[in-house]
């Protein structure tokens, strides 16, 4: 199953991540990025347009 970590240090809260992906990614009013950590796999080619949209490398994806 994908799964995504965040780093909070390296986001700048630029949302573009959520933009690409708002049913999964969610950057609330405190600027903390909300999604479930273990993802379902249908969404994997989403969750790889989320990750290379973030300019800092904050959101990472592990597809295995
Ligand atoms: S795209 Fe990257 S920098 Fe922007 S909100 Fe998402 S995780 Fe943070």
């Amino acid at each position: 199953m994908p799964s995504l970590s965040w780093d909070a240090s390296r986001c700048q809260a630029s949302g573009e991540c959520s933009v690409v992906a708002p049913h999964l990614l969610e950057l609330d009013d405190d600027l903390v990025l909300r999604f479930e950590p273990v993802q379902p796999a249908s969404e994997l080619q989403t969750l790889r347009q989320a990750c290379l949209r973030c300019p800092t490398g904050a959101l990472q994806l592990t597809e295995d």
